[in-house]
């Protein structure tokens, strides 16, 4: 079942050279208990895309059409006292950095307790046994001494657990994980996409993982969305995103992750547009190296290339 999907998505920011488009007709569908990896360069429109969903947008920006629904009720059209009931209870989000949502002034039960009031209508013991197997749920050695140190006497991993342990508390069904290990060492990236994956088996959550990194997705997606330039360009489950990849883009990304020590990676020259920047026709085609005849004059449509695989190139035409 699709406990989350966002159709047709188009967003624009209000700048002093007028309303700049940047999300164009995004479309994407996240399964229970599954996870969807949105991937991308910087600035591709992942975390808009992330953020539309939660309604946290910066105040210039406007949801100029789509829908974006939760158990198929739009939630774009809530009134915000409904929309806090939904933001954090049902779609809660892992930042890049825990200390954006975790405060410095209070212990970490005290943060607990305070999203299980308001979102579990708990108190006293009841919210504080809730607090414990939380944190003891993400795995964080002696928790209950553990609930009343500060954030921090946090290790990086340790904050990035206490935020997932306050979206459990809660029950969230969605994880929406935006870059959730880039501030991380490797060794805990791995722990950190591990934790995801084991709630995702034990409590059937669902998780939307907004990444830069194939490399981080391989064993952790059961399907992926490539972002360029505001638009989705190839969606596909992950095994047959890996076995066959389609867009020159998704090539490129893949050809720059390192396999082998001592390899020449393939990069990808020039940068991606800004909202500034008008590109006609495919927005990738002054970066890519098949550009042809239509590409820079027409949008490429989505070319229906294997069992739910979508590619928006031209090459799939020929
Ligand atoms: Fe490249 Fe053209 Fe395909 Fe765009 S439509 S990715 S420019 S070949």
């Amino acid at each position: 079942m699709k406990i989350l999907e966002v159709n047709n998505l188009n967003l624009g920011f209000k700048t002093e050279s007028g309303f700049r488009q940047a999300l164009f007709d995004i479309n994407f569908a996240l399964e229970e208990g599954k996870t969807l990896a949105l991937v991308g360069e910087s600035g591709c429109g992942k975390t808009m895309s992330a953020m539309s969903i939660l309604r946290l947008l910066p105040k210039n920006a406007r949801i100029t059409g789509g829908q974006i629904l939760y158990k198929k009720q739009d939630i774009l059209g809530l009134k915000e006292k409904e929309m806090q009931k939904i933001r954090g209870a049902k779609i809660a989000l892992i930042p890049q950095d825990p200390m954006t949502s975790l405060n410095p002034l209070y212990t970490i039960e005290n943060q607990l307790l305070e999203v299980i009031k308001i979102h579990q209508h708990l108190k006293g013991d009841e919210a504080r046994k809730k607090a414990l197997e939380a944190l003891e749920m993400v795995q964080i050695p002696c928790a209950s001494e553990r609930l009343k140190s500060y954030p921090h006497e946090f290790s990086g991993g340790m904050k990035q657990r206490a935020i997932i342990a306050m979206a459990l508390a809660c029950h969230a069904q969605i994880l929406i994980a935006d870059e959730p290990t880039t501030a991380l060492d490797v060794t805990i990236q791995a722990q950190i996409m591990k934790l995801l994956s084991d709630i995702k088996s034990q409590l059937g959550t669902s998780v939307l993982l907004i990444t830069h990194d194939l490399a981080l997705v391989g064993e952790n997606a059961d399907e992926i969305a490539v972002m360029y330039a505001g638009r989705i360009v190839e969606n596909a489950p992950a095994k047959e995103f890996f076995e066959k990849p389609n867009h020159p883009y998704s090539l490129a990304l893949l050809n720059s992750i390192p396999s082998k020590r001592g390899e020449t990676l393939e990069t990808i020259h020039g940068q991606p547009p800004t909202i500034h920047q008008d590109i006609s026709g495919c927005r990738f085609h002054p970066r890519c190296k098949y550009c042809f005849e239509p590409c820079g004059n027409e949008i490429p449509p989505n070319f229906t290339v294997g069992e739910n695989h979508m590619s928006a190139c031209f090459l799939n035409q020929c």
